[in-house]
């Protein structure tokens, strides 16, 4: 087993990788910015290194700071959690040039799966569905360009290979549009990402968006564990998930799970990633896959019993999985709701000092919050403060849970998004489930 880990992280995510390494007997040295001495996971881990200033990208996101954290702490391994350095891949190389076990998959895996050209190539490859497209980057010849959107058929979306966080995507509905809306994304990926491929795709006009979790340890052994639904996204950024997606076609299921585990073993996959897909019509279309324990992994955690950050820490130390495929059961349902510090309606940051804090409990009622009463939350991080998740034997008794959950949440000091979350669970068209990607902005009259 690893001895030192290195959390290069901060917030709920650091956290929940101290309380995993802890259960393992693992020594934590959390890393943190100015900004962020009065974090839980400070306070809590064996050692403690300040990275730099506020900024993330002086500290969080400062390569040689964090590689010299490391050193200075003799630490064995790090874990880059989700977000900042979670998907670079020369992070990843740096770290393990540098002797520590990056805990992710190897550097070229994530620079495959970065690029989502090669991602899609090499899905369809280990027969994971994808969505009919232009099966590798645009060219110049605009005879061609109309000939691939005709085959396709509109409306079709233009997507920056390089492209992240919803950005570099441009829907085109006509002919006449084609051509300037792929220069112009084309340009724009230059400048944003700095690498101008781009290439096309089938528009799915309402799709849900389900995702499946899987687990391999790089030495030939691969599992999957089963799929969430996150279709309430606004700017495509995920509000509320659930696990399992409901009302999924059962064989479409069945197959797509069984092709993400091939993929893992066909790809030589190693850790835990997250295979994303539109679902439309009983289809599932493969769009990209995260090479990172995600913020919503608890609801998965919730159904299977599986600790996703213990089977990753494992996996680093070059352990096999612990679990086989025919061991894993999904059992009742979960739901997360992600608690950000903003105004429920406006959706502003709300930074600021926590003057209250009170988590929900009782059976079924996880929080994972590294919010505390007289934390201040700062203004330079991202806003969630935690998230909030339920289980129960069936949908209906976690979201009862999770209604009654929210009514204990008390935050004060800071606005949160808790009554966007209590209004969401209470809505007809959510309770009834599968509702698809579009439904929270319309709702929201956006
Ligand atoms: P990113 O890496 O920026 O998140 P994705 O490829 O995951 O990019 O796409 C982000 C979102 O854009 C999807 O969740 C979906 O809402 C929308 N999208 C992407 N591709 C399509 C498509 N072919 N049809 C419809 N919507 C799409």
């Amino acid at each position: 087993m690893l001895d030192k880990v290195l959390i290069a992280n901060r917030g709920e995510i650091a956290l929940r990788i101290l309380r995993a390494c802890k259960e393992l007997g693992i020594k934590t040295v959390a890393v943190h910015s100015k900004a962020d001495r009065e974090l839980m996971h400070v306070r809590l881990a064996d050692e403690a290194v300040c990275i730099g200033p506020a900024s993330s990208a002086q500290s969080y996101l400062n390569i040689p700071s964090l590689i010299s954290a490391a050193e200075v702490t003799d630490a064995s391994a790090i874990h880059p959690g989700y977000g900042f350095l979670s998907e670079n891949a020369d992070f990843a190389e740096q770290v393990e040039r540098s002797g520590f076990t990056f805990i992710g998959p190897r550097p070229d895996t994530i620079r495959l799966m970065g690029d989502k050209v090669s991602a899609i190539e090499a899905m369809k490859k280990a027969g994971v569905p994808t969505v009919p497209g232009s099966d590798g980057p645009l060219s110049d010849d605009e005879g061609e360009l109309i000939a691939t959107a005709r085959r396709i058929g509109y409306p079709v979306i233009i997507k920056a290979a390089a492209g992240g966080g919803g950005r570099g995507m441009r829907v085109v509905h006509t002919e006449a549009h084609l051509i300037s809306a792929i220069t112009v994304t084309r340009t724009e990926a230059h400048s944003a990402f700095g690498d101008g491929t781009v290439y096309m795709e089938k528009f799915l006009e309402k799709p849900r968006h389900v995702e499946v979790q899987v687990l391999a340890d790089g030495q030939g052994n691969a599992i999957h564990l089963f799929d969430r639904d996150c279709s309430l996204q606004r700017r495509h950024q995920k509000v509320l998930e659930e696990a399992p997606a409901p009302g999924l076609d059962p064989e479409a299921r069945a197959r797509v799970l069984e092709s993400c585990r091939e993929a893992c073993v066909e790809i030589g996959y190693r850790g835990a990633g997250t295979f994303e897909f539109l679902y439309e019509d009983g289809e599932f279309f493969f769009i990209e896959m995260n090479t990172r324990v995600q913020v919503e992994h608890p609801v998965t955690e919730m159904v299977t019993g599986v600790d996703i950050v213990r089977e990753q820490l494992r996996i680093a130390s070059g352990l096999p999985l612990s679990i086989r495929q025919e061991d894993v059961e999904a059992s009742g349902h979960a739901f997360e709701c992600r608690i950000n510090a903003e105004d429920a309606r406006t959706f502003m940051p709300s930074p600021g000092k926590v003057t209250l804090y009170h988590p929900p409990g009782g059976l079924g009622v996880r929080m994972d919050s590294h919010v505390y009463t007289g934390y201040t939350v700062p203004p330079h991080y991202d806003s969630l403060i935690g998230k909030l998740i339920t289980w129960g034997v069936d949908r209906e008794t976690a979201l009862t849970r999770m209604r009654n959950a929210l009514d204990e949440l008390l935050v004060e000091g800071i606005k949160t998004n808790t009554d966007l979350h209590k209004d969401l669970v209470r809505d007809g068209y959510f309770q009834q489930g599968g509702v698809n990607i579009h439904y929270l902005e319309k709702k929201l009259g956006l």
